[in-house]
C-alpha cells in the first residue's frame, strides 16, 4: 500500500543491512514533496513528459537565473558530463583536469579517442590552478573541475576561480561540475560560476539532484550553457529525466524546507566527524561536500575489507592516494557507529 500522508512516509527508514557510506548518497532521505508529487503523477506515467519537461526547464530557469535555452535537463548530472566528452574528444585533443577527481568526464573524454592530461593537487589537496594552467597546451579543448572536488572535498576560492575561467583562450571550455556545492561553506551564493554562463563565458556547469536532494535513484540534473555550446552537445543528447523525475525536481526547489534541512544536517553531522578526527589525530581535506577524505595510513583495498567486516561499506580507491579513504556522510547514528569502529579497526592496525 502506497502511503500519501506527510506523516506516514520517511524515506530514511528502514534501511536494514550494512551502513553505506561508499557512494556519496543522501541518508536523509529526499523531500516529502516530491514524494507526494511523484504519487500524484503515477496514474498518468502512460503519457510523455512534454509539459512536465518544460515546467523543470523553467524551474531550473528561473532558480539559475538564466534564460530556459542554457538549460538541459537530464537523467542524473552524469550524462552531462558525458556529453560534453563526447563533443569534444578528438584525437590528438585533450582535456585537463586533477588527480584524484571526479573520473566519469575524463574516462569518456578518453574512450571517444581524446587525450587526458591530470595535474596533482597541492598539499591541502585543493586545486592548484597555477599548474592546472600550465598544462594547457594548443590541443586543450576542455579543462574540468570539480567544486568541491570528489574525493577531496576541497573548494577553489570562488574569486581566483573566475579569473582562472576569464582568462582561458576563448576556445577552451571550462567545464564545472558543482555537484555538492550547495554544502560548502556560504553555499552557492558564495561560489557558483553561474554568473560566468550569465556573462556568456565559454563554461559548462553541471548540478544534480542525487546529492543535497537526494533523488539519487530518480536520475535528475542537468547542465547549463550558452545556445552555441548547447548546439555542439545536441546530437549526444540520449533524453531528459523522466516524468516522475521532473515532477519530483521541481517539488523539491519549491521545498525549502527539506533543502535546509538537508545542508544542515549534512555540516553538522560532518563537523561532528571532523572534530572526532581531531581528536584522534588523523589527517583529513578540509571537507565541503558531502563526504570527508581521511587519511587512514592503511591500504585502501585492505581498509575497505576491514570494515566490511564490521558491516560498513566505505569509498573505493582513488589513485593515487591509496591509503586515503573517502567516507560519505550518513546520518548522526551511522556516523557515531562508524567513528567508534574506525577507531577499533586503527587500533588494530596499531595507527
Ligand atoms: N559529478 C560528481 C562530482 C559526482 O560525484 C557525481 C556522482 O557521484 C556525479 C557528477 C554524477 O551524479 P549523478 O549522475 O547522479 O548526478
Amino acid at each position: 500500500q502506497v502511503a500519501f500522508s506527510q506523516h506516514e512516509v520517511d524515506s530514511s527508514e528502514g534501511s536494514a543491512g550494512p551502513i553505506k557510506i561508499s557512494g556519496n548518497e543522501n541518508a536523509f532521505g529526499y523531500s516529502q514533496m516530491a514524494m507526494m508529487a511523484i504519487m500524484q503523477e503515477l496514474p498518468d506515467i502512460n503519457r510523455y513528459a512534454w509539459e512536465e519537461s518544460q515546467a523543470l526547464i523553467e524551474a531550473i530557469a528561473m532558480r539559475e537565473m538564466v534564460p530556459g535555452d542554457y538549460v538541459v535537463p537530464t537523467a542524473g548530472s552524469g550524462p552531462v558530463l558525458q556529453m560534453a566528452a563526447m563533443a569534444y574528444a578528438a584525437p590528438g585533443k585533450n582535456v585537463v583536469s586533477v588527480e584524484p577527481g571526479y573520473t566519469q568526464l575524463v574516462r569518456t573524454f578518453d574512450a571517444f579517442g581524446g587525450e587526458t592530461k591530470l595535474v596533482p593537487l597541492n598539499d591541502k589537496l585543493e586545486y592548484d590552478l597555477d599548474a592546472v594552467k600550465a598544462a594547457i597546451d594548443e590541443n586543450t579543448v576542455m579543462v574540468y573541475l570539480c567544486n568541491p572536488n570528489n574525493p577531496t572535498g576541497t573548494v577553489v576560492d570562488p574569486d581566483a576561480l573566475k579569473t582562472f575561467i576569464r582568462e582561458l583562450p576563448e576556445d577552451i571550455v571550462a567545464f564545472v561540475d558543482e555537484a555538492y556545492l550547495e554544502l560548502a561553506d556560504g553555499g552557492l551564493a558564495a561560489h557558483s560560476m553561474v554568473p560566468l554562463v550569465r556573462e556568456g563565458e565559454n563554461i559548462i556547469l553541471a548540478r544534480t539532484f542525487s546529492k543535497v536532494y537526494g533523488m539519487a535513484g530518480l536520475r535528475v540534473g542537468y547542465g547549463i550553457m550558452k545556445p552555441d555550446t548547447k548546439a555542439k552537445l545536441r546530437k549526444y543528447h540520449m533524453g531528459g529525466p523522466n516524468k516522475l523525475g521532473c515532477v519530483a525536481a521541481v517539488a523539491s526547489l519549491q521545498d525549502t524546507a527539506f533543502f535546509e534541512q538537508s545542508v544542515s544536517s549534512y555540516r553538522s553531522v560532518r563537523k561532528m566527524v571532523t572534530d572526532r578526527l581531531d581528536e584522534l589525530g588523523i589527517e583529513y581535506a578540509y571537507p565541503q561536500g558531502s563526504f570527508v577524505f581521511m587519511k587512514t595510513g592503511v591500504p585502501i583495498k585492505e581498509f575497505q575489507g576491514l570494515m566490511e567486516e564490521r558491516q560498513i561499506m566505505v569509498g573505493r580507491p582513488f589513485p593515487p592516494m591509496l591509503d586515503w579513504c573517502r567516507v560519505s556522510i550518513g546520518t548522526e547514528d551511522e556516523m557515531s557507529t562508524f567513528l567508534t569502529v574506525f577507531e577499533e579497526v586503527m587500533k588494530g592496525q596499531g595507527k
